[in-house]
């Protein structure tokens, strides 16, 4: 394949093993659990279940139907019970469960015994809404403590949480509201972003006068900005909060109740409504948080993801606070009020695991490396990458200038329907190649396949599949089991399809390349777009990079690429010549870009991954496709405008 025309050996194609000490501390050492766990996975689930609280034992691990899976039959527990009340008995009760620190700097700790009264509490406060088992409740809110406390409310008298990020706009939130029929909502009056407040709770209203199932409003009071309440529908959280009694008892969940529904991130399309459970989520969440993050009684763990996206819900919320973690929560911006705001938390917290985005490292590339030298990062020990392919040369910037090469990066690869992580290293046991997430997790089984759905060989690309049911799966597309069943489970027989390719390597690695709807096919040859972006992002001149295939007359389709640039350097013509023979040296001719569009930024979704369907859209002339998940219109705008480059 095309791949193995790159002749020399490059840094990204060296392997890193883990180093000896960290291996020697490592939670998981022994290689041997990926045969175990494979030989028998209900055994292994049903092994790391056992370390949650039950109120009552399960029947059966698995009952499977295809495509319809039910994890822990007959089991009972609770999930705010499992991230709180298990931690009280011991000394725990006074581990800082959440630190949190404000975009203006203001800072608040909570114990595991605070959280538990503040949960308590709410929960109180929602039962006297009327709020029952079953009923969903729509959360849209900034980064601050009250979300956590939100969440873990309705977990604990069994209502379904629906996040909606806080990003997002009146309609995107009524749209979800509607879909979830929500009789309350819970927001804050405003956000701070960059040193100004941003209302939300105008944007609630505007999107509530369209959802007639909304009976109450909680707003919690972030900013301090004028706020209009209606008297019949709103309150504020701390004054319903002033009335409520703390202690509530926990509804016992059945193993397959909702825990929650969650929009996807829209970036191929309209959202769809992912429903998750309650037992086998909780298990994978926190077996995975624990493995994967090598997590320790004394870490303080950041993921920076914002707690409306997936990776908030299980690495930030449930599989951290199921194991009783420090957990840091951060409400700002990485370049407020300077570029080096991160590193001044890490360093403020002592922060010991960071768990961020290709998006915000290459941009912390394109700021340069006198941001990260400013601080001192030396209590880092792992640091951890999800939401896109992450670039080889991206992932070397992080192992140098974060990890100060003596982390171990572990790549992530998910997506919000698997619920938990699917492919990743384990990082005391196995050795990883920048820009591979590596292999499946213990107990995962994973594959790539061709056309027909049979596995590729060792070299192949195909499609990335699940080949097994696992604890964490989404169990339907809320109120659409038919869009369940077509979306994930009819490409393949028998398979989940996950809508990526992805290739593997001559040692089984698995290296993901972008969406299989973004693969690009010149001349009869498939190209992936993460390796020709990956090899423009190589190159010094060019910050981040997107392509995509427009048809052509010819070759079928043509690779056009967007690039942004790195600070300081100027857009020229002999730059894309240079960009353009770069590639392909290092991919070949055919994945040589036939036109390089420079802009000014790329278009991306709210949680920071490139819109490919939309540069294709503008390429090719087409009305443009879904764009209420996008960043920044303006972006776009500017694009459209740049189109007679093509
Ligand atoms: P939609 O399904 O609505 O188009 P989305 O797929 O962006 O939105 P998410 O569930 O947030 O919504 O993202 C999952 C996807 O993100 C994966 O399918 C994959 O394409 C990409 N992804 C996540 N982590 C990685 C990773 N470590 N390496 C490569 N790709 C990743
Ligand atoms: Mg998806």
């Amino acid at each position: 394949m095309l791949n193995q025309k790159i002749l020399q050996l490059a840094p990204e194609e060296q392997i890193y093993h883990p180093n000896l000490s960290f291996s020697a501390r490592a939670n998981v050492r022994d290689a041997q659990i990926y045969e175990r766990a494979g030989a028998n996975f209900e055994e292994f689930w049903a092994e790391e279940a056992q370390k949650l609280h039950w109120f009552r034992p399960w029947d059966k691990v698995l009952e499977w139907q295809s495509p319809f899976a039910q994890w822990f039959v007959g089991g009972k527990i609770n999930a705010c019970y499992n991230c709180i009340d298990r931690h009280l008995e011991g000394w725990r009760r006074n581990k800082a469960a959440i630190i949190f620190e404000g975009e203006p700097g203001d800072q608040l700790v909570l114990t595991y015994q605070d959280l538990y009264r503040e949960v308590t509490k709410f929960a109180n406060v929602l039962l006297g809404m009327g709020i029952t088992k079953g009923d969903p409740v729509t959360i849209y809110m900034p980064m601050i403590p009250q979300v956590v406390i939100a969440m873990l409310a309705c977990a604990r008298i069994g209502a379904p949480h629906s996040l909606v990020f806080g990003g997002f706009s009146s309609e995107a939130l009524r749209d979800r509201i509607n879909d979830a029929e929500s009789k309350v909502v819970v927001t804050a009056d405003g956000v701070w972003r960059r040193g100004k407040s941003i209302p939300l709770k105008q944007n609630v209203d505007t999107a509530v006068a369209e959802c007639p199932s909304v009976q109450k409003v909680v707003v919690v009071q972030r900013t301090g900005a004028e706020t209009q309440m209606d008297a019949d529908r709103d309150v504020w959280y701390h004054d319903v909060m002033k009335a409520a009694p703390s202690g509530c008892k926990p509804e016992i969940m059945d193993a397959e109740d909702i825990l929650f529904i969650l929009y996807t991130s829209g970036t191929t399309g309209r959202p769809k409504g992912i429903v998750h459970t309650t037992g086998g989520y909780l298990t994978a969440v926190a077996s995975t948080h624990r493995n994967i993050f090598d997590l320790k009684e004394e870490d303080v763990y950041w993921c920076t993801a914002d707690v409306g996206w997936i990776t908030g819900h299980s690495y930030l919320v449930y599989g951290p606070l199921a194991n009783g973690t420090t957990v840091m929560l951060f409400e700002g911006a990485p370049d407020y009020p300077e570029r080096d705001r991160f590193w001044e938390v890490i360093e403020k917290y002592k922060v010991s695991l960071f768990y961020t985005a290709p998006t915000a490292i290459r941009l912390f590339m394109k700021w340069g490396e006198e941001w990260t030298n400013k601080r001192d990062l030396s209590s880092l020990r792992l640091l951890g990458s999800v939401g896109e392919p992450i670039n080889p040369e991206a992932w070397l910037w992080y192992h140098k200038n974060i990890g100060k090469e003596n982390c171990p990066i572990v790549d992530t690869w998910w997506q919000t329907e698997t619920g938990s992580v699917m492919v990743a290293p384990l990082p005391g046991i196995t050795p990883t190649k920048p820009g591979s997430a590596t292999m499946p997790m213990p107990g995962v089984s994973v594959d790539v396949v061709d056309e027909m759905g049979e596995p590729v060989e060792r070299g192949g690309t195909g499609y990335l599949v699940i080949t097994k049911p696992w604890p964490s799966m989404l169990r339907t597309v809320y109120k659409d089991p038919q869009r369940y069943a077509d979306t994930y489970w009819s490409r393949f027989e028998g398979m989940y399809f996950t809508g990526d390719g992805a290739r593997k390597d001559e040692d089984g690695y698995i290296w993901v390349q972008g969406r299989v709807d973004d693969v690009i096919n010149v001349s009869g040859h498939r190209i992936g777009t993460a390796e020709v972006e990956s090899a423009l992002v190589e190159h010094p001149a060019v910050a981040e990079a997107a392509v995509i295939g427009r048809k052509h007359e010819l070759k079928g389709q043509a690779v056009s690429a967007f690039v942004t640039l790195r600070e300081g350097i100027a857009w020229a013509p002999e730059l894309e010549k240079d960009l353009k023979s770069h590639v392909a040296k290092k991919i070949g001719g055919l994945a040589r870009p036939e036109e390089i569009i420079c802009a000014w930024e790329l278009p991306k979704t709210r949680s920071g991954k490139i819109m490919r369907r939309l540069l294709r859209d503008i390429a090719e002339g087409r009305v443009l496709g879904d764009t209420s998940t996008l960043a920044d219109p303006t972006v776009v705008k500017q694009l459209l405008n740049q189109k007679t480059a093509l």
